[in-house]
């Protein structure tokens, strides 16, 4: 088996207002292959009703000074 080589990825998306962490196989893509729109559809394709779900979870679990909420 070959090594798998991984990278995280600090992504912002704009839906969730939040940055999150991607971790891309840079192994199965070519040499001179063009990051940023594949990352930009990362962000598109992402989750973003489970991962707001997670946050809001995360807020109510340990929450402290998040009292302003619509
Ligand atoms: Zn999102």
């Amino acid at each position: 088996m070959a090594d798998a080589i991984w990278k995280e990825y600090e992504l912002f998306c704009p839906v969730c207002n939040a940055t999150f962490k991607q971790l891309v196989v840079l192994h199965k893509l070519p040499e001179n292959f063009d990051m940023t729109p594949y990352l930009d559809s990362m962000v598109k394709s992402h989750d973003h009703k489970a991962f707001q779900e997670a946050r809001r979870k995360e807020a109510e679990a340990g929450g402290a000074g998040n009292d302003a909420q619509g």
